[in-house]
């Protein structure tokens, strides 16, 4: 077994399954910084697109990765900041392509695809699925606290034109915080909004992992009844608790691996160490808990481990 930099998991996601995720972007490289980000702040704030890593060193270890038979449903461009902020995310694409039949997706905010070489890039994946948070300004930037010179028309503009020309499947998810973006006045100016949009999902979120700021909450449910009448959505409720993986032989190693980009609660952590028949996975949790460079979050009555 081997180790990786850039791809992680399989991790189990709601939208899409098993999911194996390429990660092309630094730690906390975002052109948003999201009060709900599951990563915590964004310490990098920037819209400007870079080849963080050299794509044949991503090329040479999903050489390494697909050399032998893998169990995943798709393969996910996404990580520790916003993947579209990569320059060769066009060639990445193409790169994973060429090396699966699976579908590749993007998880993206959306803010770049302002720009049309962004959406022209974008095009190659199978799946894209861009965020829509907020219906005014003030709200987007009270939410997603994006760059100082974005606007929402632009993150609005943007989406609206890559979905006329988009052939994949395009699936839209907007994350609903309570008393910020959940009143039937938000969800009837995003449904007025998307009148224009051709997408094929729409997906309802909330914040279910511990969040960059303290104050965000968790809408109540009559709220998210409410989105799914006025928008006819899909809601994200219910928390996966089963199929993480990790293709590292060292149980402790492959969940830091996991939880650098994606935070697992104690459950999880727990059935990850018993699906690789480890004897005593207590003490592994007992590891995490002492760990100086594991964050523990107290969040909705259990513990969440996330890598600094
Ligand atoms: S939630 Fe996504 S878009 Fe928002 S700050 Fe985190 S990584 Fe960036």
């Amino acid at each position: 077994m081997d180790t990786y930099r850039y791809i992680y998991g399989p991790v189990p996601s709601r939208r899409l399954g098993l999911s194996l995720g390429v990660s092309p972007i630094p730690d906390n490289h975002c052109s948003h910084s999201c009060i709900y980000c599951q990563l915590g702040r964004t310490r990098q704030l920037s819209d400007v697109r870079e080849e963080f890593y050299p794509l044949e060193e991503i090329e040479a270890e999903l050489d390494r990765f697909f050399a032998s038979p893998k169990s995943f449903d798709v393969v996910t461009i996404v990580g520790e900041g916003e993947p579209t902020l990569y320059l060769k995310l066009g060639e990445l694409i193409q790169a994973i392509q060429k090396r699966t039949d699976k579908p590749v997706a993007v998880i993206t905010n959306g803010s770049l695809l302002y720009r049309k070489d962004v959406r022209e890039e974008v095009a190659s994946a199978d799946l894209v699925l861009p965020s829509i948070d907020a219906m005014t300004e003030e709200q987007y930037r009270r939410i997603n606290r994006p760059c100082r010179h974005f606007s929402l028309e632009n993150h609005l503009g943007g989406i609206r034109e890559f979905s006329r020309t988009y052939q994949g499947q395009l699936w839209l998810e907007t994350m609903v915080l309570k008393g910020i973006n959940d009143r039937d006045e938000d969800f009837l100016a995003l449904r007025d909004y998307l009148a224009n949009v051709r997408y094929d999902r729409l997906y309802i979120n909330t914040p279910v992992r511990p969040p960059a700021e303290s104050f965000v909450e968790e809408p109540d449910p009559e709220r998210i009844r409410s989105a799914v009448e006025i928008l006819g959505g899909i809601a994200i409720n219910e928390l996966c608790t089963e199929g993480f993986g990790s293709d590292i032989a060292d149980d402790y190693e492959a969940i830091k691996s996991i939880i650098k980009r994606h935070p697992m609660n104690q459950y999880e952590v727990r059935s990850f160490l018993e699906g690789r028949r480890v004897e005593k996975p207590e003490r592994i949790l007992d590891r995490l808990n002492s760990d100086q460079k594991v964050l523990k979050i107290e969040y909705k009555n259990y513990v969440t481990y996330r890598l600094n």
